[in-house]
């Protein structure tokens, strides 16, 4: 197989897939460390997804009130309707503190207070003394905080001289004996396959919003490291759960960021009544995000959506004033006006729930070392492998992830996957050869999936995909809906065999990419569903309408799936971590959300 493709080998302690703010985080922690490190990305690092994020990053500085890393751990698990593994959730909002500083040394230009400390806005479910008090928790560099942390992290990783492959894409791990040794990429400007041999490859590749039609995510979010991850006999955990953002801009999808509310922006029906106060007494539109975008969808559902078509919700921003926006939210007023037309200094933004998040990944321990149920042993570590970031679930959003938890997520384990993996390369000795054959599975498929010759144009079934996504696997869920939707989705993947790509070339083709994050993109949506189908509860982002009520005897533990080539998912359990990792915190158990 080899022969048809030049294949050029490389050797490092440690190989990351992805240049986001997981991946830049890890990579240049992992060579401070003295760890020789390759960091391969599909796109230009600081074209990442990380890039778009808006509203802030989560901690419990107290610069603008008191606040204590508790209360926020104290949020995460209660925002996670009691699915995060309250270890990694005490290790994250712990780490938030040393993590925020840091980054401030490293450069991230964050907003300021009056006395120079950084500001922090309020954010959904973020609150004081376990749920009494409205936090203020999010510190944020005006509306493009993603864009501030991408732009250092990028700095420090060039500064500590880690070694970029930009614009390869990784097709597949390489797995010898149930060990992670590597993997497989493709240099897109020239078609030539690379082999990296590592001690450790850290998964960071994002989510998969993609697989549905409407999403706030780029088009690069196609959970490539959720298809290596399947393709490997891994499973993903935890699928079923999705987040719907409640204020995507109606049409477009583009996020407006929940800094809007945060700030003092609220939600209007067809009657100009501000309806969160009657869904969420206490929280109103500062609500979790799958509170709001529930309440949002009833709403239209009972006919109280606005336009023409009845079929949208407003969002309000003209009250705060030119200098607030102008200062605090000046990209918000940018996107509105190019994809809503609006000036939000004087009429409403129109706005829908638009999938944003995938609280579902490859599994892992707070570590990041990835696990797979093995021989009655749940929390197994798979030699050699880590996931950190979207790709990961490791998990600290649950059921639902709490806004400006997720670029917090990425910076503590990125570094948390650092130090990790120096202690694992300490413990090995010289890479051992590769056998002869390790790339073969990869390239058979690359091969098959550029001469491909069947009657379906790639962008048919993405299209059929995305659709089927949207509407099945939607903010509510019923039995039937979800039974549908299985079967839809299995025909879809079925027609994958019958797909057509047009470009044989290897040299910059972009039809083939497409088609290669298509087949990611189809396990991660397979499995979605037929997580989403199995799970006769409500809890967090899984809105079941036959089964309305969160059932902790039965359900208070994660879902894994595996999926094999023909598309046939089996399902599993583990464990929630009801256990922290000091006795500085006590573990939170389970009560009824109020808000
Ligand atoms: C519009 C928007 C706004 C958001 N705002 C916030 C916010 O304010 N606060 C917050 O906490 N969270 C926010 N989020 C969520 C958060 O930004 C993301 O979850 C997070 O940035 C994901 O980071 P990541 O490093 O895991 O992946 P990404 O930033 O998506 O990066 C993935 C990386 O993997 C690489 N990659 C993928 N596949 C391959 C492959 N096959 N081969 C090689 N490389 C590959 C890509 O090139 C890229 O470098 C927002 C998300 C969106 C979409």
């Amino acid at each position: 197989m080899a022969g048809d493709y030049e294949i050029v080998d490389h050797s490092y302690d440690v190989v990351v897939v992805g240049a986001g703010g997981a991946g830049l985080r890890a990579t240049f922690g992992m060579a401070e460390k003295g760890l020789t490190t390759a960091c391969l990305t599909k796109v230009f690092p600081t074209r990442s997804h990380t890039v778009a994020a808006q509203g802030g990053i989560s901690a419990a500085l107290g610069n603008m009130g008191d606040d204590d890393w508790r209360w926020h751990a104290y949020d995460t698990i209660k925002g996670s309707d009691w699915l995060g593994d309250q270890d990694a959730i005490e290790y994250m909002c712990r780490e938030a503190i040393p993590a925020i500083i840091e980054l401030e040394h490293y450069g991230v230009p964050f907003s300021r207070t009056e006395e120079g400390k950084i500001y922090q806005r309020p954010f959904g479910g973020m609150t004081t003394h376990f749920g009494e008090g409205r936090a203020q928790r999010t510190c944020a560099a005006a509306d493009r905080t993603g864009h501030a942390i991408l732009h250092t992290l990028y700095q420090q990783s060039l500064k500590h001289q880690a070694e970029f492959y930009i614009e390869f894409f990784a097709l597949d791990l390489i797995m010898e004996d149930g060990v992670c040794r590597g993997v497989i990429a493709l240099e897109l400007a020239t078609g030539r396959i690379h082999r990296f041999r590592a001690h450790v490859t850290v998964l960071a590749t994002g989510g998969y919003g993609r697989a549905y039609f409407s999403c706030t995510s780029a088009h690069t979010c196609t959970g490539d490291g959720g298809g290596m991850v399947l393709r490997a006999g891994l499973p993903l955990q935890d699928m079923e759960f999705t987040q719907f953002h409640p204020t995507g801009v109606y049409g477009a999808g583009c996020l407006i960021t929940e800094g809007v509310r945060g700030e003092g922006g609220y939600l209007t029906n067809s009657d100009g009544e501000r309806f969160m106060e009657r869904y969420a007494p206490n929280a109103k539109d500062l609500a979790s995000r799958d509170v709001v975008s529930r309440s949002m969808t009833i709403e239209i559902r009972e006919g109280r959506g606005v336009g023409p078509k009845q079929d949208h919700i407003h969002l309000h921003l003209e009250h705060l004033g030119p200098e607030v926006i102008h200062e605090r939210l000046p990209g918000i007023a940018e996107t509105a006006r190019i994809f809503a037309g609006v000036d939000v200094a004087k009429e409403p933004i129109p706005v829908l729930p638009t999938v944003h998040y995938n609280m579902g990944g490859v599994p892992t321990n707070y570590r990041t070392e990835v696990v797979a149920p093995r021989d009655g042993d749940p929390d197994a570590v798979v030699p050699g492998l880590m996931a950190i970031g979207e790709a990961g679930c490791i998990s600290v959003h649950g059921a639902n992830r709490l806004g400006s938890n997720s670029l917090l997520d990425l910076v503590v384990f990125g570094r948390a996957a650092a130090i990790r993996a120096a202690e694992i390369v300490a413990e090995q000795g010289e890479h051992r050869p590769l056998r002869a054959d390790s790339a073969d599975p990869a390239l058979e498929r690359l091969d098959r999936l550029r001469n491909a010759n069947g009657s379906e144009p790639t962008a048919r079934i993405r299209d059929r995909m995305q659709a089927t996504m949207q509407e099945y696997a939607a903010v509510f869920r019923t039995t039937e809906t979800l039974q549908e939707g299985t079967k839809r989705i299995h025909e879809i993947f079925d027609s994958f065999a019958d797909v057509h790509v047009s470009d044989r070339s290897l040299i910059w083709n972009t039809d083939l990419v497409e088609t290669l994050e298509l087949e990611n993109l189809l396990g991660n949506a397979v499995t979605s569903m037929e997580s989403a189908l199995n799970r006769t509860e409500s809890r967090g982002a899984h809105a079941h309408e036959d089964y309305p009520d969160r059932d902790d005897d039965k359900w208070m533990k994660h879902t894994v799936s595996w999926m094999d080539e023909k598309g046939q998912v089996r399902l599993d359990y583990r464990p929630v971590h009801m256990t922290t990792l000091t006795d500085e915190m006590e573990v939170i158990p389970p009560k009824q959300r109020v808000y």
